[in-house]
């Protein structure tokens, strides 16, 4: 057992497999964090319990507010992001709703752009309207738009990088640093490239947050979020989430904990298979387009190659003929699920209809800019010259 935490002096594999270990309490001097399932927490006498209760003394009372195995997750993911604190969620929609839910109020606008992911483009566009906060979605690659509806007003500033199912890319830094001025409090999804590839926090953003179900996980195996920034933002976030209730189980905080320890080598195996995959279909007679922020010919690509260590393991492509070829040829993939998740070992795929985009209707899915005839292709660990002939067998048949 460490004796010393892990700090931002170490590198991101050794925060991935130490970070957080330090702070729980072993139980009969097991070497791997143990899952406990307990509800409460019982105590010998009422001056302590109460102690604990006012948080004049470490410990935990209920598992909806605190425990010990969802702890050491929060912890993990907090030296990773480098920031002074962390709170989790049932999943990453809770994160995102319980940010909402915390910092907005009516007569709120929050700034953000077209292209973010469908769930949270659901409470964009149906939920916080209905509690009376104007939401404005902006053209993801204006950042002059972006820029102006900032200034005109705006309580939060919502931004994912790169975006889903698009790989879109805005300048967090840039745009963090017009909302600072006006008060805007910068919230950033960075479920897609991960505190590996970029770290929100250190480009101006207030809260970073996560699907920990994705990348963090990685083995599509437990559904949680989580959220991180400084002491005072997450204390009134956790605030709120243990009241809302949204908390995140044990037995998935576990899931993750386990995941994380290979979250770095993950993180750059897919980087590289992600980079020589995009290379490739950009050659391949049949693909008509390649989204992939490490290709030069990404219209972003100076911005993602300052802000970002590594280009992530997310690309989206489209090819010749459309949706009908999609159905035609995704099929035939013999090293690939076709399935709705993402960021997982295994390499998954699917169009934006059933996949970042199945809460949106035709309409919203064309106004956001997503064409439907794209596959969204989240590269797994297996060996890259397996994938790509894979690849290649399949676009055969598109
Ligand atoms: C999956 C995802 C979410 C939602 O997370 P859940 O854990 O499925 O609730 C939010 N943002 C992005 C970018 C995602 O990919």
């Amino acid at each position: 057992m460490p004796t010393k935490p892990a700090t931002n002096r170490h590198g991101l594999s050794t925060l991935s497999i130490w970070g957080g270990e330090q702070d729980y309490t072993l139980y009969e001097r097991s070497t791997q964090v143990p899952v406990v399932h307990s509800v409460s927490y019982g105590y010998d006498d009422i001056d302590t319990w109460h102690k604990v209760a006012l948080e004049e003394v470490p410990g935990h009372i209920y598992s909806r507010n605190t425990n010990p195995t969802v702890s050491v997750f929060e912890n993990k993911v907090k030296a990773l992001e480098q920031a002074e604190a962390a709170t989790s969620f049932a999943s990453g929609m809770a994160a995102i709703s319980n940010i909402f839910g915390t910092f907005l109020k009516p007569g709120d606008r929050v700034v953000s752009i077209k292209d973010s992911y469908g769930g949270t483009n659901r409470l964009f566009t149906e939920f916080l309207p209905k509690l009376n906060i104007e939401v404005v979605l902006c053209d993801t690659h204006s950042h002059e738009e972006i820029e102006e509806r900032i200034r005109e007003k705006c309580t939060m500033l919502y931004l994912e990088s790169p975006t889903n199912p698009s790989l879109k890319i805005t300048d967090i830094s840039k745009l963090a640093h017009v909302a600072n001025e006006c008060g805007a409090l910068v919230v950033v999804d960075n479920t897609f490239a991960t505190p590996i590839n970029q770290k929100p926090l250190t480009l101006g953003a207030d809260i970073v947050l996560h699907s920990a179900s994705k990348y963090l996980g990685g083995h599509a195996d437990a559904l949680g979020g989580v959220a991180c920034g400084n002491q005072e933002i997450i204390k009134r976030l956790y605030q709120y989430r243990e009241i809302n209730g949204a908390t995140l189980a044990p037995m998935d905080a576990y899931s993750f904990i386990r995941g994380m320890k290979t979250l770095a080598l993950r993180i750059e195996r897919q980087n590289q298979s992600a980079m020589t995959i995009a290379r490739w279909l950009s050659q391949h007679p049949k693909v008509e387009q390649v989204n992939y922020p490490g290709l030069e010919s990404h219209t972003n690509h100076d911005v993602a190659k300052q802000q970002m260590s590594g280009f992530g393991g997310m690309l989206s492509f489209s090819i010749d003929g459309g949706l009908e070829a999609i159905k035609r040829a995704l099929p035939k993939l013999n090293l690939a699920h076709m399935a709705a998740n993402l960021g997982c070992v295994e390499t998954v795929v699917g169009p934006p209809l059933t996949t970042s985009h199945v809460e949106c209707t035709p309409e919203e899915r064309a106004a956001a800019g997503i064409p439907e005839g794209l596959i969204r292709y989240s590269t797994g660990i297996e060996d890259v010259e397996d994938l790509l002939a894979d690849l290649d067998h399949a676009l055969g048949y598109a």
